[in-house]
């Protein structure tokens, strides 16, 4: 692609959604489906080749509702390869579908200090105003150059900047859905320049050894009134290895779901989160049947400030390194100090993190 040695290396791997997807020629009815690859992206925002040197791979062409977390753990190690080969930054695009957990996935598994920046479009380049070359040129922006250092997965769409732990996708087709309830966008885009307001510290110690062959299945439920626990009863007989329950409030179920959460939890991980979508689990404010002190007793596992989908792949991510309970529980509890460590300034986190 462009060559110009003097520019930062970063490598686009494109892998479907909406940023890719087109009719075929000539055609004005039915919908759009994935076709386009990381080169054809590239090729259709010049700006970019004053930007980086690209490299482009196009890793997968689907929907994002078909990606897998193998997919996401081989991605991993291909983006860690392209860091070892010297690229400065790597840029994802992909479905909007999905973009809160697989970031979330690359940020627990690429141990480096170079951005890793994912992004997409809400709308095709079929439609007025698509969004995905803007997106993809302040991807390509923040990705090469020195402001993102540091900060682990990034989202960027809508000129806008995320932290993989804290965005969501919250709305089903504004191109202002992305949105981090919890502690608000890290930073912005102004006439192509990264803006970073807020560093959040590196994730240390979070699963490495991952096996991309032996994922194994985690069930992710969401309480709701009046349930009854037929559902949650099921997991284990179904062969899920362990259960993210989405909790009502600040980590509440029904009073009757507690014994069936307990029995479960005797033998499998199971995190407690919360269906609300912002703020973190409670750990000692209620103790009615059913509370969350009732539920932390019994014991399962705070997810502290993830939610129930990132809950889930960093339970999934942690068993495919093969932890056991306590080092699920350390690890959970490792992700929720992190964001009150000091950062040390000038400090690069590098590779190497502690072993599960
Ligand atoms: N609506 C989705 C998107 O934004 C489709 C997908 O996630 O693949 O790309």
């Amino acid at each position: 692609m462009n060559h110009d040695a003097g520019l930062p290396r970063v490598v686009v791997f494109s892998l479907g959604g909406t940023i890719a997807s087109t009719n075929t020629a000539g055609e004005t009815a039915g919908g759009v489906t994935p076709r386009l690859g990381a080169r054809d992206l590239v090729e259709a925002v010049p700006q970019l080749q004053k930007v980086a040197e690209l490299e482009t791979v196009s890793f997968r062409q689907v929907a994002s509702s078909d990606l897998t977390l193998q997919d996401i753990v081989a991605l991993a190690a291909q983006i860690t390869g392209c860091f070892e080969a010297g690229a400065s930054g790597a840029v994802v695009t992909q479905g909007t579908d999905t973009i809160e957990e697989t970031s979330f996935a690359l940020d627990l598994l690429v141990r480096d200090h170079r951005p890793v920046v994912v992004t997409g479009a809400m709308r095709n380049p079929t439609l007025a105003g698509p969004d995905g070359p803007a997106n993809l040129l302040a991807a390509v922006q923040v990705a090469a150059g020195p402001e993102a250092a540091g900060l682990g997965t990034l989202v960027v769409l809508n000129d806008e900047i995320h932290a993989a732990r804290f965005v969501r996708k919250t709305h089903t087709s504004s191109p202002a859905t992305f949105h981090s309830p919890t502690v608000g966008r890290l930073g912005w885009m102004t006439e192509g320049r990264p803006r970073i307001a807020f560093r959040a510290p590196t994730l240390e110690g979070i699963p490495t050894g991952v096996n991309e062959q032996e994922v194994p299945p985690v069930a992710l439920l969401t309480s709701a009134l009046g349930d009854d626990s037929r559902l949650i009863a099921q997991v284990e007989t179904l062969g899920y290895a362990g259960l993210v329950i989405e909790a009502l409030g600040g980590g509440h179920v029904p009073s009757h779901v507690v014994p069936v959460l307990a029995d479960l939890a005797s033998r499998l991980p199971v995190v407690l989160a919360s269906r609300t979508g912002s703020g973190e689990i409670l750990r000692e404010t209620y103790s009615f049947p059913g509370s969350e002190r009732d539920l932390l007793s019994r014991p399962l596992i705070p997810a502290g400030f993830l939610d129930g989908p990132k809950a889930r792949i960093l339970l999934s991510l942690l068993l495919a390194a093969g932890a056991n309970l306590d080092r699920v529980r350390t690890a959970f509890e490792q992700i929720n100090t992190s964001i009150t460590a000091p950062i040390v300034s000038g400090a690069h986190p590098t590779a190497g993190a502690t072993a599960y």
